[in-house]
C-alpha cells in the first residue's frame, strides 16, 4: 500500500497516510492531529548537492545554531541527524527522497556516495517522465 505524504494547512504538521490506489482521491485525507481536511500532498525533490550546501547553512542558521553545521562533512550520522531534526521542528516540505537521504547519512555514507546511488537527485527538472505509459 503506497504511503502519501500531506501537509496540514493548518495546524501546519506533516503527516503520512496509507493508501490504497483504488481509494486515492476516493476517500478524504484528514489531518491526524487537528482532523482538518485542509491538507496538501506534498510533492518536490531535495537534492543534496553542493549547491545545496548553503541553503542547509541558512537553515542551520534559522535553526539559531550554525555552529552545529562544524564538523558535519566529516560526520555524516550527525548531518543526518541534524537534517531530520530540522525537518521534523522546521515542518517544511520535504520530499520521500529526503528520508532516504537521511537514512543513508544515518548509516554513515557520504554525501558523496549517497549521489552516486541516487543519481536522480541531482536530477535537474525533477521527475523524468519518460516511460511514456502514463
Ligand atoms: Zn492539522
Amino acid at each position: 500500500m503506497p504511503t502519501y505524504e500531506y501537509r496540514c494547512l493548518d495546524c501546519k504538521r506533516p503527516f503520512e497516510v496509507f493508501i490504497t490506489y483504488a481509494d486515492y482521491g476516493k476517500v478524504p485525507v484528514v489531518c491526524p492531529r487537528c482532523k482538518s481536511e485542509h491538507v496538501h500532498r506534498r510533492i518536490g525533490r531535495v537534492r543534496i548537492a553542493r549547491s545545496e550546501d548553503s541553503r542547509l547553512e541558512e537553515l542551520a542558521t534559522d535553526f539559531g545554531d550554525p555552529a552545529a553545521l562544524e564538523g558535519l562533512e566529516e560526520d555524516p550520522r550527525a548531518l543526518g541527524r541534524m537534517m531530520r531534526k530540522m525537518s521534523q521542528e522546521l515542518g517544511e516540505e520535504m520530499p520521500p527522497e529526503f528520508d532516504e537521504v537521511v537514512d543513508r547519512l544515518e548509516k554513515g555514507q557520504s554525501p558523496e556516495e549517497i549521489e552516486a546511488a541516487l543519481p536522480e537527485l541531482s536530477e535537474e527538472g525533477g521527475l523524468a517522465d519518460d516511460s511514456g505509459d502514463f
